[in-house]
């Protein structure tokens, strides 16, 4: 690494990153600027649904750009309609607000949350969300985060986000009162360290919300866009949410976020929302490409296929170690290490070209890029299973 070349200082550092650079990838691999290869299970944490850089992707950018950037945010434009309506068409809801990030389309929702309060519930503005829960990071996301780490950082928080546990129905009831408006929740919670709510939880706050004229948001910044094998996870549990946040996948590697919202929850009016660079063509342009392969016939059957090829691969790898469950769903796996070993096994698997990620000291998630090949899981399984023998066999030798 040449210092020089690459002064890693004028950055501000807010997280440990190792001291290299990335210039290149394809599809599952990326290449450092010292020619090195990685494999990656990461993919920007599930971003590159389609790897890095795909060609449709870099096309429909290439030509987008030719032809226009930005008339304004105070002008339509073709791609953000067209891909607004392919969402419209291909989900329950009715409606779409682009967004630059995932966290600012779960601002977007909390802000059209609290205006459905105003409107049609006698000024609530409560939102009850989940122990563990991941939203973002700006105040009010970080706020409606269950994110223990977050609870001391910058005081004082947004109110109106009472915590509930997941998959625990009378926790979330014991919260209701009159200043209650909705219910947020991630379907899997990614960064906690993917912890499914079940089919039936997300069934039942369907119907406890209905009966309480609440609004039920789902926040598929990380489950969305076939990352669980369907286009969107709540059809899992074969329920209609009433608002939905798309990130990470939906621009397939560039900055695009959603807010989506049925007709009767998408009351906002002019002057609530709006931001320079949302909606701009260049980004919705990758984003209709993306949604064209992702909804193509067959994409989400091979996402399921490979899924479960990934999940047995990590129970058969679990047994030989003696290690715990593999959770999640579709390309959202987790495997349990049992033992606060994962930032070790990342870092080894990093010096061997394998990019994963460790949400917990305990844990490793895998979020390969949905059209990942069995060839490439083996060669990470290979990869890990090496690194866990010599550390199994160092743990013996201490
Ligand atoms: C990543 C993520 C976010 C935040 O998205 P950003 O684009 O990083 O702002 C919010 N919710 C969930 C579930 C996420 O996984």
């Amino acid at each position: 690494m040449n210092i020089a070349t690459h002064p890693f200082d004028a950055l501000m550092d807010i997280t440990a990153r190792p001291p290299t650079v990335f210039v290149r990838g394809e599809g599952s691999f990326l290449w450092d600027d010292s020619g090195k290869r990685y494999l990656d299970f990461m993919q920007g944490w599930a971003v590159n649904c389609l790897g890095h850089s795909p060609p449709v992707v870099v096309d429909a950018l290439a030509a987008q750009a030719r032809l226009l950037l930005t008339p304004s945010p105070a002008f339509y434009n073709a791609p953000s309609l067209k891909l607004a309506k392919a969402l419209v068409d291909q989900s329950c809801f009715d409606q779409v607000f682009f967004t630059n990030s995932g966290a600012e389309a779960n601002e977007g929702a909390i802000k059209l949350a609290r205006r459905y309060g105003a409107l049609h519930r006698d000024g609530a503005y409560e939102i009850i969300t989940f122990e563990g829960g991941f939203h973002g990071r700006t105040l009010a996301t970080m706020s409606a985060s269950g994110k223990k780490a977050f609870e001391p950082l910058f005081e004082p928080k947004v109110s109106g986000f009472p915590k509930a546990r997941l998959n625990d129905l009378e926790s979330v009831k014991r919260l209701i009162s009159d200043k209650t408006v909705g219910v947020m929740l991630e379907p899997i919670q990614g960064e906690a360290g993917v912890w499914p709510a079940t089919d039936q939880f997300l069934r039942e706050l369907r119907t406890l919300t209905r009966e309480h004229g609440l609004l039920l948001i789902v926040d598929e910044i990380q489950t969305g866009m076939g990352r669980t094998g369907k286009l969107f996870h709540y059809e899992h549990a074969e329920i209609k949410p009433d608002i939905m946040t798309l990130g990470k996948g939906i621009g397939g590697g560039v900055p695009l976020a959603a807010l989506l919202a049925t007709e009767q929850a998408s009351c906002f009016e002019h002057g609530d929302q709006g931001g320079t660079f949302n909606g701009n063509p260049l980004m919705c342009a990758a984003g209709l490409a993306v949604l064209q392969q992702v909804s193509a016939p067959d994409f989400l059957r091979s996402v399921v296929d490979t899924g479960l090829y990934l999940e047995s691969e990590l129970q058969r790898m679990s047994a030989r170690h003696g290690l715990g469950e593999v959770r999640g769903k579709g390309l959202l796996l987790a495997l349990d290490l049992k033992h606060p070993i994962a930032a070790r096994v990342v870092a080894q698997a990093f010096d061997d070209g394998v990019l994963l990620n460790a949400p917990r000291p305990d844990a490793l998630r895998f979020m390969p890029a949905l059209n990942v090949t069995k060839a490439e899981i083996t060669a990470m399984i290979d990869c890990l299973d090496a690194i866990l023998t010599r550390m199994g066999a160092a743990r013996r030798v201490a």
